[in-house]
């Protein structure tokens, strides 16, 4: 048995099969068992492929036939070589037939055995055909799945449903926030993840889903196989593979034992949340979309404290109307009244962009310091009107404030407020209907905002401070990249320093504030933060009993 180490996400351990997921050249490659019955029609599709390929090197050589590109014609007469040699071709499908794999798999596997034997050869030339053969295997791969695209669309991992009671643990370099709610309908109960930190919006996402998992793993490549029984326990980040019964029933009772905590923590559900000596504190919930509105309420929160409303993008992976938009909100409102909804407006950007939207943004080469949340919607001031429409349309169903993301200086509030109030007029005429204007805060999560905290406060009606945003800003680390995540540090001198200066600040100015971070669900940071007058935090829905537990057993 050996264990792997990542960060963990979440406190449920799980137990069940590996789902290996590979990444290559940009596409996902989903491995897929065949049948021994599809064996001949796996490698038709693998050699048809590779006549797709070697047609398209045909039509570039045919094109330069004249010219005077001697060198290029021989660089696709050696490309053409590689793609058909024996030791690609018959090797793949050998593989195929020999292993019962789909063929993206084979190639992959094949491609790293050709690689490791290049590797042992110290000659620069056999070096550069290593590059040659990864690109070829990259172009096949994307050939294969244009062939799915022109002919029967597969549904790639369907034999992943219902296979097993258990379901499966999905075991990647890396997955798109998109990807998750796919592999989810398919039965994968648990993700366990190369890349990624715990601060990232995947673990954002992984704990609004309730979904235990692992970000920023250790190298898995060849070490898990599919299909083999695998513990995930997200609690301490541990995957355990190659497990015996005497680890799987130690592992069991835990199981067991997080069950009855849960059960146990129920009782919180009807009390107020208050300190040890009675001080209320007003505990809100972080969510992502409608359902866990729902959730949030049954769960006795003073209200929603961020509605991070750029994951019903994401989940669709597309824009959404201006009536898409006011379902949702409409929903959330609606089921929270009397209780106030902060709705959030558009956070895209930087890991928050689907790919359908690349086209319509520019994409920066450094996104977390570009165009995101409200820098994104002040350039686009049509798109951002139609969520303001949208939330104020809402509004009349409830109790609803607007936040504004990444906000830096004044003039981006004075900005979004004139946008809102000229929606707001064109809103009211429209529907027929008086509107109040709905309270408008900041997210304090940049630096620049948390020092001159005192410039913005007679601009916004509240502040809420994006722990998450601040610490990767201040601390001049990238919550996307795992390789820094050892330097995330809310205790940092710099960090606490903002975080004192915004709570003093906003309650001398008598601004309300709030955290809604990460950082709000560690009892030990926040008690501090009690201390100064702090009176409101926003937490994940997943923490909001562990949360209430906790401050109850604190004197403030
Ligand atoms: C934050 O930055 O702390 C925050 C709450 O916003 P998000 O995690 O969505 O960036
Ligand atoms: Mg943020």
């Amino acid at each position: 048995m050996f264990t792997l180490m990542g960060h963990g996400i979440g406190t449920d351990i799980i137990i069940a099969k590996a789902w290996i997921n590979i990444y290559f050249s940009g596409l996902e490659i989903r491995y897929s068992e065949i049948l021994e019955s599809e064996i001949t029609s796996e490698i038709d599709r693998l050699r048809r492929a590779i006549k797709m390929l070697d047609k398209d090197f045909e039509d570039i050589s045919a094109s330069f036939k004249n010219s005077k590109t001697g060198d290029f014609n021989n660089l696709i007469d050696s490309q053409r070589l590689i793609l058909n040699d024996p030791l690609l071709v018959v090797e793949t499908e050998k593989r195929i037939a020999e292993s019962l794999i789909n063929a993206e798999c084979a190639l992959v596997r094949q491609l790293d055995f050709i690689v490791e034997q290049f590797s042992k050869i110290s000659n620069l030339y056999f070096q550069e055909r290593k590059v040659d053969v990864e690109q070829i295997v990259g172009q096949l791969v994307k050939k294969l799945s244009l062939l799915d695209q022109i002919e029967k669309p597969r549904k790639l991992g369907s034999e992943l449903a219902g296979k097993n009671e258990t379901g499966w643990i999905c075991v990647s370099d890396e997955i798109s926030i998109n990807e998750v709610s796919k592999f989810i309908q398919e039965g994968v109960r648990g993700f366990a993840i190369e890349s990624g930190s715990p601060t990232s919006h995947l673990a954002t996402l992984f704990k609004s889903l309730e979904i235990p998992a692992i970000l920023g793993l250790q190298e898995h490549n060849k070490l898990v196989e599919h299909g083999e029984r695998v513990i995930l326990d997200s609690e301490s980040g541990v995957l355990l593979v190659g497990v015996d019964s005497y680890i799987l029933t130690e592992y069991e009772e835990r199981i067991k034992k997080g069950v009855q905590k849960k059960q146990k923590l129920k009782v919180f559900v009807g009390l107020p949340c208050q300190t040890k000596n009675k001080v209320d504190m007003s505990l809100m919930a972080n969510i992502e979309n409608p359902a866990e509105a729902i959730k949030a309420i049954e769960l006795g929160v003073s209200g929603i404290g961020l509605f991070r409303t750029e994951f019903l993008f994401l989940e669709k992976n597309k824009m959404l109307s201006e009536d898409e938009q006011f379902e949702a909100y409409k929903r959330v409102i609606e089921a929270l009244n009397p209780l106030p909804v902060v709705i959030r407006t558009l956070d895209l950007g930087a890991d928050k962009l689907p790919a359908s939207f690349s086209s319509k943004f520019t994409k920066d080469s450094n996104p977390a310091l570009g165009q995101r949340g409200i820098r994104l919607s002040l350039e686009n001031p049509d798109f951002f009107k139609i969520q303001i429409n949208a939330i104020l349309r809402a509004s009349k169903f409830g109790n609803v404030k607007i936040m504004l993301p990444l906000i830096t200086e004044k003039e981006e509030i004075i900005k979004a407020k004139q946008l809102i109030y000229q929606s707001l007029g064109n809103v009211s005429d429209k529907f027929c209907c008086d509107l109040n204007t709905p309270s408008i805060g900041a997210m304090i999560e940049v630096p620049s905002a948390a020092i001159a905290i005192e410039s913005l406060i007679p601009h916004i009606d509240f502040a809420s401070l994006g722990t998450n945003d601040l610490i990767q800003y201040t601390l001049a680390i990238d919550r996307t990249n795992n390789k820094v995540s050892h330097l995330y540090n809310p205790g940092h001198p710099a960090v606490q320093f903002l975080i004192e200066n915004v709570i003093k600040s906003c309650i001398r100015e008598e601004c309300p504030v709030s955290i809604c971070g990460e950082l709000a669900n560690d009892i030990r940071q926040t008690r501090k933060f009690f201390m100064m007058g702090l009176r409101e935090v926003s937490v994940n829905i997943s923490d909001i009993l562990n949360m209430k537990e906790a401050i109850s057993k604190i004197e403030v």
